[in-house]
């Protein structure tokens, strides 16, 4: 019923247009002309328009790493939604722990940002995730629930239908500490019943809730398998085409 979805955050890499056009063609070619499964890249900003043109009549998605939640103005230095679009973007990947921990993105700007992103056609992906004290200290749910509630203040059923949410627990990203297959659909049934009670069961079922967190072509598989798993937002792994076709072909 809920396509996977497998998107590479290619984070600040790699340094050059020529090496991330390379990149994107390697992955459009492994995948082929009709995707079984979504698939999205997210290059850094610099190089979008340039990834986009080499993934023409492909199936891939393109995706941001971050916006600001203003349309225009005088914001030194950031990226509107707007530009986004005019790049080619599809997909925008909003409230990564890489910003919430290392430049203090709230819940109130990720909500900022979340309104902005759907009111200019991009589909968002939130991410949400307990790093490894919080976990430890008992509080994965308190804080991945507080999360929700500050990201998604203000989102409808029907807006919702069209957010993709994906559960990164900090303490797995980029660590190789990958959570177990059993450990991540806990988090992801929680997530889903979180989603139930807000937006009714027929909205919770149909929204996609990718795992990340150290996912490889070896992995994949078995969190792929489980019910509340929809997909994958892949770091590392996403910068090596073999590895990141791997891990579509155990999607497929
Ligand atoms: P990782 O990153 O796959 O390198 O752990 C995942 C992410 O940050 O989205």
């Amino acid at each position: 019923m809920r396509p996977l979805f497998i998107a590479g955050n290619w984070k600040m890499n790699p340094a050059t247009a020529k090496e991330a056009v390379a990149l994107a063609e390697a992955i459009k070619n492994g995948v082929g002309p009709a995707a079984d499964v979504r698939v999205a890249v997210c290059p850094p900003a610099l190089f979008l328009d340039q990834v986009d043109a080499a993934l023409a009549n492909s199936p891939i998605g393109l995706g941001a790493q971050n916006m600001h939640w203003k349309p225009d103005g005088a914001y030194t230095g950031e990226i509107s939604g707007a530009m986004l679009n005019d790049a080619g973007c599809t997909h925008v990947i909003l409230g990564h722990s890489e910003r919430r921990h290392g430049m203090g993105e709230t819940d109130a700007q990720v909500n900022a940002k979340l309104h902005t992103a759907l009111a200019v056609g991009l589909i968002p992906i939130v991410c949400i995730g307990e790093t490894q004290q919080e976990r430890e200290g008992g509080q994965t749910e308190d804080v991945v629930a507080g999360q929700l509630t500050g990201s998604l203040a203000g989102i409808s059923a029907e807006q919702m239908v069209g957010i993709v949410l994906a559960y990164e627990p900090v303490w797995a990203i980029g660590t190789g500490l990958t959570a177990t297959p059993a450990q991540a659909q806990g988090v992801h049934e929680f997530i889903r019943d979180w989603l139930t009670k807000l937006f009714g069961e027929a909205t919770a079922a149909r929204i996609v809730v990718q795992y990340g967190g150290s996912v490889k072509p070896d992995n994949a598989a078995e969190l792929l398998a489980c019910p509340d798993i929809d997909g994958a937002l892949v770091g590392g792994a996403s910068l090596k085409e073999a590895d990141f076709l791997g891990i579509i072909r155990a999607a497929q």
